[in-house]
């Protein structure tokens, strides 16, 4: 593609992505399923990679998620909460494992865990007590909805121990909640929900917690956000188990692996059975366990170089979206 065009379709696709983010991060009802959404993103970043002169500020590939948007109060996150750069094959995914261990050294396991199709959340414990929950936002700026946060059972608002930490997790709706839900607003002539992603969005950002508190959300815990060295843990996998001994809840379905032919076997046993879980999953997220190794590889403005998140091919994430939009 010559510049002229590279430039007309990078507009374009700045002003569908914006819209269609918009519809997405904001209104919690998206106007595309997110296969076509990613597809789009694509061809944004193959083009910026082409032309990086046609990289603008306000382009999606440089911004982390939604602004915050609602009445709750704002709150700057002590540390980014950062996205995941994608994988969507094979290739893909034995290109991510070169850079990894270029950058790290050849012997590198990894964690394969769930991508849970929820939101991302931040807790903050002082003392062992919960006395903050916030949304990620644009990474940097989230909205403190602690009030909602507490209403949900699996997140405890005391610790085993007193200590003070962040940790970080996705606050999702069970398939069966969204399935019940909808069928009560159809009943009432509300608007439904797109997909149980949505439904927990726009749950959480109730301002009555009574709402919220109804919507039976749930809550898989996948980290610590800052330094977890400072308690004594030197890898990823262990400090979910230590998450885990404190009352997280955290997902159990995870797997060390020790070459990125157990995680192609671990993506393929998912990809079958991940319709079975009780919650969705839009992917399986891989991540470098040992903490050294994560920082030799560092981050990028945008996401962590030690994790990646393989996507579900496209036309399977189809079957369950509600409509397309035919005009992309
Ligand atoms: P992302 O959802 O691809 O990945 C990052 C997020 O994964 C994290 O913030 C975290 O919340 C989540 N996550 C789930 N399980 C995790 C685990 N085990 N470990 C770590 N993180 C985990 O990136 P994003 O920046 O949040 O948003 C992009 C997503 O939103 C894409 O799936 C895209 O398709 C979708 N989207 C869709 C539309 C649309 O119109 N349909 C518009 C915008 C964005």
């Amino acid at each position: 593609m010559d510049r002229i065009k590279a430039e007309q379709r990078v507009s374009e696709l700045n002003e569908l992505l914006g819209t269609y983010g918009h519809a997405y991060y904001v209104l919690d009802n998206p106007k595309v399923p997110d296969a076509v959404y990613d597809q789009l993103l694509h061809e944004l970043i193959e083009l910026e990679t082409l032309y990086p002169d046609l990289v603008f500020p306000d382009s999606p590939t440089q911004r982390v998620g939604g602004a915050p948007i609602s009445n709750f109060e704002k709150v700057t996150h002590d540390r980014p909460m950062l996205s995941l750069s994608n994988v969507f094959g094979e290739d893909d995914l034995r290109e991510f494992d070169k850079r990894v261990r270029n950058g790290a050294g050849e012997q590198v396991e990894y964690v394969c865990e769930m991508k849970i199709d929820g939101l991302a959340v931040s807790l903050i414990y002082e003392n062992g007590k919960f006395v903050r929950g916030a949304t990620r936002g644009d990474g940097r700026v989230g909205e403190d909805i602690t009030v909602n946060l507490r209403t949900i059972r699996s997140i405890p608002l005391k610790l085993k121990e007193p200590v003070s930490l962040e940790v970080r997790g996705e606050v999702f709706m069970p398939k069966q909640s969204f399935l019940k839900l909808n069928e009560q607003r159809g009943d009432k002539g509300e608007e439904v929900f797109a997909n149980p992603r949505n439904a927990a969005a726009g749950s959480l950002r109730q301002l009555d917690p009574k709402i919220a508190a109804s919507r039976n959300l749930d809550v898989f815990i996948y980290g610590i956000g800052g330094d977890a060295e400072n308690y004594g843990l030197d890898n990823h996998d262990g400090s979910l188990t230590y998450l885990n001994k404190l009352g997280f809840k955290t997902n159990e379905e995870r797997k060390v692996c020790r070459s990125v032919e157990e995680v192609l076997e671990y993506i393929e046993t998912w990809t079958e059975q991940r319709l079975k879980l009780s919650y969705e999953i839009d992917g399986i997220v891989i991540k470098v366990n040992r903490f050294l190794q994560q920082q030799e590889l560092g981050f990028t403005a945008k996401s962590p170089k030690w994790a990646t998140a393989y996507k579900f091919p496209a036309e399977e994430v189809m079957t369950n979206l509600r409509d397309i939009e035919l005009s992309v």
